[in-house]
């Protein structure tokens, strides 16, 4: 694709700001990240060796509270990248309501090929960079592809060295035991269960009757395979980055996931007790996977999965993207005039930063919620947001994902205009 993430993602901006209550100026200000960081991190690798890896933090609004998003470490990496991410989380946080702006973060290189030591020493240098651009009230990280919590404890660790006091509140996604939150590592997923729950009744759609495909099997997609299947959907294909699996009569995900953990790819089996058997199914490839004829697809893996180029193969009536841009927009077009369906990213995988926003909270509080206080408060907030821009897209007859952007517009816009604007100082 020779146009930048960056330009395909404003475009989704500009498609809402038609519709949207927001000054000229508000608009102007959203058209551009905040404040965007490089930086070289040395690295001393096992082997006595030196290595400098390229790292980035880009802040893109924080207008309505710090900012918000995660660190991903991928050889893709790029700023074009981390920015397009940044302007995301800004409009996922505001569309959830989140007390937050937008933010992201990365570092570009293949983490399965660092031992444990050089990713603690990358991870910790990566903080000794970007320490004073970050902190609890102004840019708080979290995890994105290829990190976890372990990764969050050692920045949070570092960032707390730096300071001289225990700073929790720097990193969401963090283990329970150094202050994360429960319910944090499913809430992606979980976030996700909640819209799928509340928007495909509204299409009469069954679960026993709705056929699944999900792309994708780290945190996010192998949670929402596993309580859709526990939900009663028929989960026909999944996948991780060497390929796909399908099985048109249904997966079982518990078994999948069971044997994923021991050898860490997928298979189709069953197993029973610690005994795995390969039960019937066809190999795919991940593009296979995107064109199968499915009621729900579910792209949880990264950007740019559907586009001009192999949109014309989808065949799913519904898409809920739980990765962020899986879908570019010239393809999102071409969906929305097939009649497809599309849930968006900021809505539908915001569950994540949601329960982020809970353990930044917890951790502010000093008081820690029980995994069920977590769920209860991810549901409600999450539900109550899909109605609202549910009802924004049936009142305007426009797409859910141009809802979203509306529903967030507004909420920037009022933001952005009460910090004072051109106005103010003319008069
Ligand atoms: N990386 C996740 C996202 O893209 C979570 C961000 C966060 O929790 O701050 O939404």
């Amino acid at each position: 694709m020779s146009e930048s993430l960056f330009s395909d993602a404003s475009q989704r901006l500009e498609q809402a700001l038609k519709y949207a209550t927001i000054s000229e100026d508000a608009i102007e200000r959203l058209k551009y990240p905040k404040a965007s960081l490089s930086v070289a991190i040395p690295v001393r690798m096992d082997d006595g060796s030196l290595r400098i890896f390229q790292g980035y933090r880009v802040r893109y609004d924080d207008t309505r509270g710090p900012g918000k998003g995660g660190v991903r470490y991928h050889p893709n990496v790029s700023m074009d990248e981390v920015q397009s991410l940044a302007f995301w989380m800004t409009f996922k946080c505001a569309a959830l309501n989140l007390p937050f702006g937008g933010a992201k973060g990365g570092i570009t290189l293949n983490p399965k090929l660092l031992s444990k030591f050089e990713l603690e020493r990358l991870s910790r240098g990566y903080i000794d960079a970007i320490a004073d651009f970050i902190g609890p009230d102004t840019d708080i990280l979290a995890p994105d592809v290829y990190t976890n919590p372990m990764i969050m404890g050692w920045m949070m660790d570092q960032y707390s060295i730096i300071q001289r006091k225990m700073t929790p509140g720097v990193v969401t996604g963090k283990p329970v035991a150094m202050g994360g939150s429960l319910g944090r590592d499913t809430a992606t997923a979980m976030g996700a269960f909640y819209v799928i729950q509340a928007l495909l009744p509204k299409f009469d759609r069954l679960p026993g009757k709705t056929t699944v495909a999900v792309q994708g099997f780290g945190n996010a997609g192998s949670v929402i395979a596993e309580l859709l299947f526990h939900a009663g959907y028929k989960v026909v294909a999944v996948s991780d980055s060497q390929g796909a699996i399908y099985a048109p009569k249904g997966l079982d995900i518990p078994s999948i996931l069971h044997f994923k953990n021991m050898v860490k790819g997928v298979q189709a089996v069953y197993c029973d007790g610690t005994v795995c058997n390969v039960v019937e199914h066809q190999v795919l490839t991940n593009a296979e996977l995107l064109a199968l004829d499915v009621d729900v697809l579910i792209p949880a893996a990264l950007e740019n999965q559907i586009t001009q180029d192999n949109v014309a193969d989808v065949k799913a009536r519904f898409i809920f993207e739980v990765a962020n841009g899986p879908i570019a927009s010239g393809a999102d077009r071409i969906l929305e005039q097939r009649g497809v369906h599309v849930f968006p990213d900021i809505l539908v995988n915001a569950g994540g930063v949601t329960v982020s926003y809970f353990e930044w909270v917890q951790n502010r509080s000093g008081l820690y919620w029980t995994l069920e206080e977590v769920n209860r408060n991810l549901q409600q907030r999450m539900v109550q947001e899909t109605e609202r821009i549910w009802t924004i897209a049936q009142d305007l007859s426009i797409s859910l994902r141009t809802a979203a952007y509306v529903h967030a517009l507004n909420r920037l816009g009022e933001a952005l205009d009460a910090k004072g604007t051109r106005d103010y100082y003319m008069k």
